[in-house]
């Protein structure tokens, strides 16, 4: 009997034991799966707060790539987006898909837009021009207002905006605008510094962001709007009357300005990045599902 005894003893305490520790073993399991699901549950939560902002990039025929400059993408990280880089594509409806997917849409700056967009010979102080570009913005931008995706054009993209819905250049401000340009456009310092005022229309889009009805801005255009597409108004000038932003609401959910805030907007400051601060809050509600899109580009 007491050996008995003595082995039930000895067998039921380390099985008590080991039961225990496998139970503990899975109270600490299922304590660590529920706190990766709280991490990612608050990851995918953060991450769907923060839209999706496209940046068209420009295109080298000559080394075969495409690319932007990081102001850009940092302007949109610092104001709460999410930098997707848009490469120009001969797929259409892969472009159209892309724009489909993001929440809002950047035309980035870059070459001089083709004249014949807009019905003219070029001048012969007509720069570089980039036929291929002009015809995959133009499509993207197209995309963009087809899926009701705000849309913030700067430079380039604002000459682009206006000769997409209509409108003219002056192919080259200091040969062609009426009154001779009495500030510096075509800015020989760093992008950093501001170069010349805009005034600023109090009725606009563009007011309501920046609460300033006189603004100091960097310049980097040699073309500028001349006349101004159907369905947008010009918000901001330069004191020689180059027309520096011009926006399309309610139309068109549309700013574009001719200078480069993502410039100060990459150096944090506060005020700029209220303008792309704006984007990401115009691509709030902007989700939709895309219809395959009628009209093809004439990408050859
Ligand atoms: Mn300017």
């Amino acid at each position: 009997m007491e050996n008995a005894r003595f082995t039930v003893l000895r067998c039921t305490k380390p099985k008590r034991i080991s039961y225990l520790c496998k139970e503990n073993k899975n109270i600490l399991q299922m304590k660590r799966l529920f706190w990766i699901m709280v991490l990612m549950l608050s990851c995918i939560g953060s991450m769907a707060q923060k839209p999706l902002i496209g940046i068209s990039t420009g295109y080298s025929a000559s080394d075969n790539s495409a690319s932007v400059r990081f102001t850009y993408v940092d302007a949109v990280v610092n104001a709460g987006g999410i930098p997707v880089l848009i490469p120009l594509t001969r797929d259409s409806l892969a472009a159209a898909e892309v724009i489909n997917k993001v929440d809002a849409l950047i035309l980035s700056g870059g070459e001089d837009v083709h004249p014949f967009f807009y019905g003219e010979e070029s001048a012969s102080a007509l720069g570089g021009v980039n036929y291929e570009r002009d015809l995959s913005d133009m499509w993207l931008l197209k995309t963009a207002v087809k899926l009701n995706k705000p849309v913030l054009s700067i430079c380039r993209g604002e000459q682009l905006t206006n000769v997409t819905f209509g409108g003219t250049l002056y192919q080259d401000i200091p040969s062609q605008f009426p009154n001779r340009p009495t500030v510096q456009h075509g800015q020989r310092s760093n992008g950093t510094l501001p170069i010349h005022h805009v005034n600023v229309v109090k009725d606009s889009h563009l007011y309501e962001i920046m609460q300033q009805e006189q603004l100091a801005v960097n310049s980097f255009h040699h073309q500028a709007v001349k006349d101004v597409a159907p369905g947008f108004k010009v918000v901001a000038t330069a004191p020689d009357g180059v027309i520096e932003a011009i926006e399309g609401f309610p139309k068109y959910n549309i700013l574009a300005v001719q200078w480069h805030p993502e410039y100060f907007a990459q150096q944090g400051d506060k005020q700029w990045i209220k303008l792309f601060e704006d984007l990401v809050q115009r691509a709030g509600g902007s989700k939709s599902n895309i219809k395959e899109p009628t009209a093809k580009p004439r990408i050859r």
